[in-house]
Formats: C-alpha cells, sequence, structure tokens
C-alpha cells in the first residue's frame, strides 16, 4: 500500500477516540505490544486494517474494550468466565466467547475474541470511545510485532491516520488468548499467563496443542507464520559465538556481531521483537536465541521463538 495519508502522531486520546468515530484508523500502543484498531462496527474500517498489514481474511480481530463490564454486551459469559473477567482483566489477556452482538466485526465467525488492555493511554482513549475497537497486533502480517514508537513511526506512518503516542509496551509479547467457546477451555496462545498460571485457576483448561496434517486450527491465526525477522531464527542450546551471527538469551557470552543478553525471562520477552527488527536493520543473517528460564514467561518466549523458526 503507498504511504499516502498525513498521519497525525499525538499523545492527545480524545482525538485518538475521535478519528476513530469518523472510521479513521488508529495506532497505538498497549501493555503487550502496539496495536492498530478501527471501530468494530465499522466494517469498512475492520477491512482497511487487514489491507494495510496484508493480512489474511480470515484470521479475526480482538475486540479491544474499555472497561470489563462491556464484555458480557458482546459475548456470552458463564460464570466461570465472570471470575476470570475479574481476576485477570484489566490485563494482557483475550478471551473467545461466543458472540452475541451480531454488529461487532468478526470475520464472519460465531465467536468473538475480547480483552480490556490495562494501558493508561489506551484506556483512555477506549473510554473517551465509549465502544469496541478491533485490534490485531500492529506488524506487516508475518513480522514480528512492534514495541516501540520508532518502530510503529517507521512502518505505519502514512499508513494510518493517526498514532497514539504513551508508555511503551511493559511486556512485549502479544496476549494470552483462552477459548471459552468451546468446553472445557483451551489456551489458544500462551502470553504472559501461561498455561500452569491459569490451569490453577480453570482446573479443565487444555493446553496449546500442536496440529496434526489436516487438522483445522481453533484458532485462525495459528495456521500463519508469525512474529519473524527477514533473518533465519534458530532455538539453540549449544551454539559458541560467531561472529556474523546475532544472539539472545540469559547471560550469553560475547562475541557474535550483535548480541542481547537479558537477565530474566520478562526482560527477554520485552526485547525479543525489538531485538528481530534491529537484526533485520543490521542485515544480520542468523539469529540464535537461547533458551529462556525454566520459570514464567518461558512457555510464550518459546512460542514466538518456534513459530518464527518456521519457514
Ligand atoms: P493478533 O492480535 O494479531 O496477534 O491476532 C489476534 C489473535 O487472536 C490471532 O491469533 C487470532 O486468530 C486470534 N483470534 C481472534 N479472534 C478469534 C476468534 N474468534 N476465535 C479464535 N481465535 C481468535
Ligand atoms: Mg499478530
Amino acid at each position: 500500500m503507498s504511504k499516502s495519508k498525513n498521519t497525525i502522531l499525538t499523545e492527545d486520546s480524545s482525538l485518538a477516540a475521535k478519528v476513530l468515530k469518523e472510521g479513521g484508523i488508529v495506532l497505538f500502543p498497549t501493555e503487550t505490544v502496539y496495536g492498530i484498531g478501527a471501530d468494530s462496527r465499522n466494517l469498512s474500517a475492520c477491512l482497511e486494517i487487514y489491507k494495510i498489514k496484508n493480512r489474511p481474511a480470515d484470521n479475526p480481530l480482538i475486540v479491544h474494550l474499555g472497561n470489563p463490564g462491556m464484555i458480557q454486551l458482546i459475548g456470552e459469559v458463564s460464570d466461570s468466565v465472570r471470575s476470570l473477567i475479574y481476576k485477570y482483566m484489566p490485563g494482557p489477556l483475550s478471551l473467545v466467547l461466543k458472540k452475541i452482538d451480531e454488529s461487532v466485526f468478526s470475520t464472519g465467525l460465531p465467536t468473538v475474541a475480547v480483552r480490556v488492555p490495562s494501558h493508561p493511554k489506551v484506556l483512555e482513549m477506549l473510554s473517551f470511545f465509549g465502544g469496541p475497537v478491533s485490534a490485531p497486533s500492529a506488524n506487516l502480517s508475518g513480522q514480528p510485532s512492534i514495541t516501540r514508537l520508532e518502530d510503529a513511526i517507521s512502518e505505519f506512518d502514512g499508513l494510518v491516520d493517526l498514532i497514539l503516542k504513551g508508555p511503551e509496551p511493559e511486556i512485549g509479547l502479544e496476549s494470552t488468548v483462552m477459548d471459552f467457546s468451546v468446553d472445557p477451555p483451551k489456551l489458544l496462545r500462551p502470553g504472559y499467563w501461561g498455561f500452569e498460571e491459569l490451569k490453577r485457576f480453570v482446573p479443565n483448561l487444555i493446553g496449546v496443542s500442536s496440529l496434526k496434517d489436516g487438522e483445522t486450527p481453533a484458532s485462525p491465526g495459528m495456521k500463519y507464520r508469525h512474529y519473524a525477522p527477514t533473518a533465519k531464527v534458530f532455538l539453540t542450546e549449544t551454539r559458541s559465538p560467531e561472529s556474523e551471527t546475532a544472539a539472545i538469551g540469559i547471560n550469553i557470552p560475547s562475541g557474535w556481531k550483535f548480541s542481547l543478553s537479558v537477565k530474566d525471562n520478562s526482560e527477554y520477552m520485552k526485547h525479543l521483537y525489538s531485538f528481530f527488527r534491529d537484526c533485520d536493520r543490521l542485515g544480520i543473517k542468523e539469529i540464535y536465541c537461547f533458551p529462556p528460564a525454566n520459570e514464567s514467561g518461558e512457555e510464550a518466549i518459546l512460542n514466538r521463538i518456534l513459530k518464527a523458526q518456521e519457514r
């Protein structure tokens, strides 16, 4: 797409809400990654997101809401979903529910994914807007999500109507997605919250499974290559430093052309995508990712590295 729009760059969340009301496309930071959003009830605005991102038409968008009380207006909320909402929202968790509001965009599915972000700027924007905002991660389809304003500007200036400035994402990986439209509920994508933590609260939860040939994924997004830089990504435990390649991991040695040594899984999550993007900018051809620590966040980091490794 040609970068022909006159993109507004602002901290004014009421202006962002006005642009959404007029059918515009707004890019905004959340506590997970940057999102690219439109009014969920404006079909042509939602479809424009697919054009801008070059996103496959069957990969649905997550509906962002300004407060947890609005969820029951959009999707079917059982007692167990209600207690989950109380415990985890606002925050980095998306729930797939049976859709009850037909006016909300969802690629024709009978279900809808909802989330209430905890990021202060987005909450302000959503509260000024007053309705649902459909938003996938802000990145061209297949590429790593965006976690820094500079990447948001270089990729989307001229493509969207407004970029909302606010604190940078604290977490760095996309939200956890859980499917409650099925029984028992299923974890579709690990994130800040992983299977072990959630299972304590949802004992019958089923974990992310790898698909067998010919099987239909529960979440359309699961069948696409994702999160990947142009450089080839490898998960490794043993690779020694090399001068022409890059590496990321916990307390890794120096000697690489470019490397990032993080202190724990939180730092790993926060910097993984910006590291991928920096590697591409430096023209690096191979990135070696060392395993995360065996603690909270491990599952999400491994999930993203393995997806990025697919070719
Ligand atoms: P993104 O925000 O770009 O990471 O994309 C949203 C993710 O949520 C994708 O993996 C989608 O497939 C998934 N998702 C959104 N809506 C639904 C739904 N109704 N059912 C299953 N998965 C969904
Ligand atoms: Mg995405």
